[in-house]
């Protein structure tokens, strides 16, 4: 994690926050599909800028898998609306593959996480109340009920109900919600409550019985773990937000030092608008992993500077994208866009693809096989789910060429025979277009028209990937079969 580079904007963040030791929390709901990577990578940056600083830090990811279910996010079954107010972590899991709702959307973000080697400790908040860590900022809270209250009032301009606590006890149904604390027995860090249906009931908060409310929480939470720095996303940020209510809190009623702040911005998808997990549109980062190595995706993620706005184009954009990664990382890096011709015309025939790129002129990348089977498995998984059907390409089979050669004219079908005769197996990309284009001048064809029948009887349209090397990377008795009609 220390090797990596730290940006300018992490060394100033860093820097102003001076001496240590440090705590950086990033915390996200797991209440549906987890996409917000951009939070976990501010957090390391910053934790790695203050690392290389010398100062010392825990880095964690604060996943409030206590928190009561909300909504049913997309693709939930209706029936699971009897779980609403629930804790996540005790929701079951809508396809029955973790032991909770909770898992199921936090899990393969942790298995991203460790792909990419972020190296931040992973706190399940409904463990964290079980544990103890948060009996002391409970306690008080209940303690300072009114003051909190006053406060959210005054920030939220909004009148808080009659019987608001700033800690939500667990009914025996196991509903977080809708209850109402008649006392607090301190000593024995108990509440008595009341639920919605007049039954009395007592819930003990040194055991995760319950939890605070998120706004409370929030400021509770950089308490009971020291924190020193937290990032958050722009509209946490906005007057009157959750940050607005724990600053104060934190100042006021937890005397606890407002921890160091960055407002990061959105991401936004091209085509699609902004990431957001209720409305169904996000990029899971266990996805942008198949098609890209993790420090590229952390580089598209934060972009030159996470304050500002970022939209995202995996599509067209892409292979320009990965280029400009390549040509920092890699000393002789093959372009994107041939990988993908490559790996759309071998398969998964390493040695194939290692033939078309050496005849292509790539001899170094052809010799480093393991990278180049990574590369090749990005480019192709690319082609499939993500490339504009401009760069989807399919050899024919001898059978549909034959078909697709009945619509060229004969001077084209002898073009191509005079090419076919012509090719050898010695000749690499820069010769193979030098012949395609000099056996067109010679035969009086127009290249345009020359290079299309080179299409038609190789791909079935009319336009692709630049020739010369294509049919370079072809083997040669394929390529002269396919002209032969
Ligand atoms: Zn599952």
């Amino acid at each position: 994690m220390s090797e990596l580079p730290i940006p300018q904007w992490a060394e100033k963040v860093a820097a102003e926050l001076g001496q240590g030791p440090h705590v950086v929390v990033t915390g996200i709901s797991p209440s549906g599909n987890i996409h917000n990577l951009r939070e976990v990578l501010v957090g390391e940056a910053v934790a790695n800028a203050l690392m290389a600083r010398g100062e010392k830090v825990r880095f964690v990811f604060h996943a409030d898998t206590i928190d009561p279910l909300r909504r049913i996010a997309p693709g939930i079954p209706e029936s699971f609306e009897e779980f609403i107010g629930h804790s996540l972590s005790r929701v079951p899991d809508p396809e029955g593959c973790h032991a909770s709702y909770a898992e199921h959307f936090l899990s393969p973000f942790e298995e991203a996480l460790r792909e990419m080697e972020v190296d931040v400790e992973v706190l399940r908040s409904h463990k964290l109340y079980e544990n103890g860590v948060y009996t002391e900022v409970t306690r008080e809270a209940l303690e300072h009920t009114e003051e909190l209250r006053e406060i959210l009032q005054e920030v939220t301009g909004r009148r808080m109900p009659e019987h608001w606590s700033p800690y939500l006890p667990r009914d025996a149904s196991g509903r977080l919600t809708g209850h109402r604390i008649l006392e607090h027995v301190p000593e024995e860090h108990k509440v008595l409550f009341e639920d919605e249906d007049g039954w009395e009931d007592v819930a003990d908060y040194s055991r995760g019985e319950g939890k605070l409310g998120w706004r409370v929480e929030l400021a509770a939470r950089w308490k009971a773990l020291g924190v020193t720095f937290e990032p958050f996303g722009k509209d946490h940020t906005s007057r009157g937000s959750s940050t607005d209510t724990a600053d104060r809190m934190a100042d006021e009623i937890f005397n606890y030092p407002v921890p160091g702040r960055y407002e990061y911005e959105w991401i936004s998808i091209k085509g699609k608008g902004p990431m957001s997990s209720s409305k169904g549109i996000v990029l899971l980062p266990k996805d942008l992993l198949k098609i890209m190595p993790p420090d590229a995706l952390r580089r598209m993620m934060l972009g030159r500077d996470p304050s500002r706005t970022l939209e995202l184009d995996l599509g067209e954009g892409f292979p320009r994208f990965m280029d400009e990664y390549r040509v920092e990382t890699d000393a002789n890096p093959v372009p994107f866009n041939h990988l993908v011709t490559v790996a759309q015309t071998v398969g998964t025939d390493l040695e194939a693809a290692a033939e078309m790129l050496r005849r292509g002129g790539y001899k170094k990348a052809a010799r480093a096989k393991e990278i180049l089977a990574r590369d090749l498995a990005y480019a192709r998984n690319w082609a499939e789910e993500w490339a504009p059907e401009s760069m989807r390409l399919r050899l024919l089979s001898e059978e549909e060429a034959r078909e697709a050669a009945r619509d060229l004219d004969a001077d084209s079908r002898e073009y191509l025979a005079a090419v076919g005769e012509k090719l050898s197996p010695e000749m690499g990309g820069d010769e193979v277009q030098d012949l395609l284009y000099s056996t067109a001048v010679e035969r009086g064809l127009k290249p345009k028209r020359a290079f299309a029948a080179v299409y038609t009887v190789l791909l079935g349209r009319k336009s692709g990937p630049k020739a010369g090397p294509f049919v370079a990377g072809l083997p040669v008795e394929m390529a002269r079969e396919r002209f032969r009609v």
